[in-house]
């Protein structure tokens, strides 16, 4: 009898291959030591077709394509489409093209089924381009959304990678639940992708005179600390209540 991998049942199941992205290995992933083999097989997948109300497409050949995932990953993407919708001001979502979601690619939570990859959110009032690689250096305008839409995935994911990252994270934003698992996100000051969101925020959408340097230092404590009166959060980063409180504040511009 013909011995199939799990990849090949998949395959066979009519999965399609998607790209993913490779370079998103979390230092500390949960429950698997430093050194120890950073492959791993999805406990269960569902299949989506859709994001909230948008239909979800392969960025690769802009073609409606359904995905794998984690149940428990989808109904986080769930949440944070639900959300996002009501934040962005730009009506309901019609599109979502990505680079893939579950992807049998080691060192990566996409090969758990708990990543997915942004490259552009269609909505009814406005489209938001992740595609850095096309429009690098951007508008005010462009730079403004894609900071909203990243401050909108900080607050549902702790693990999110925006172009600042690394040059592989120029045409997505990349999310996964290794870190906040079914909970929102909490700030901590020594995660740089945190802190650059922070100062991306400052710079882009709050247009305070903010140099990103990816450390929490007193140019952007001194920048945040106006906002933040201004938006009128009085609990501070480090609290869950003052970071997801200033998320949204981004995210709604
Ligand atoms: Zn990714």
């Amino acid at each position: 009898m013909a011995k199939f991998s799990r990849r090949g049942l998949l395959l066979a199941g009519g999965a399609v291959l998607l790209a993913g992205c490779g370079s998103d290995v979390v230092p500390d992933i949960p429950g698997i030591p430093d050194g120890a083999d950073r492959c791993r097989t999805p406990e269960s997948l569902v299949d989506f077709s859709t994001v909230g109300t948008g239909t979800l497409g392969y960025e690769i050949d802009r073609t409606p394509t359904p995905m794998r995932s984690d149940p428990a990953f989808l109904e986080r993407l769930e949440l944070w489409a639900e959300d996002w919708a009501a934040l962005s001001g730009l009506g309901a979502i019609r599109e979502v093209w990505s680079y893939g979601a579950y992807v049998d690619k080691c060192s990566s939570f996409h090969q758990a089924g708990r990543a997915f990859d942004f490259a552009e959110v269609v909505h009814d009032g406005g489209t938001i381009s992740c595609r850095y690689d096309t429009w690098n250096p951007g508008t005010d305008a462009q730079l403004r959304d894609y900071w909203r839409l990243a401050a909108s995935l900080h607050l549902h994911f702790t693990y999110t990678l925006t172009y600042l990252y690394n040059a592989q994270h120029h045409n997505h934003i990349h999310v996964d639940n290794s870190v906040s698992g079914e909970e929102l996100s909490t700030f901590r000051q020594r995660s740089e992708v945190q802190v650059q969101l922070v100062q991306s925020a400052l710079l882009h959408v709050h247009g305070r005179d903010v140099e990103v340097t990816g450390s929490y230092d007193q140019q952007t404590r001194d920048a945040l600390r106006p906002v933040q009166q201004e938006l009128g959060i009085t609990a501070p980063l480090a609290d869950a209540a003052g970071w997801q409180a200033f998320l949204r504040a981004t995210a709604s511009g």
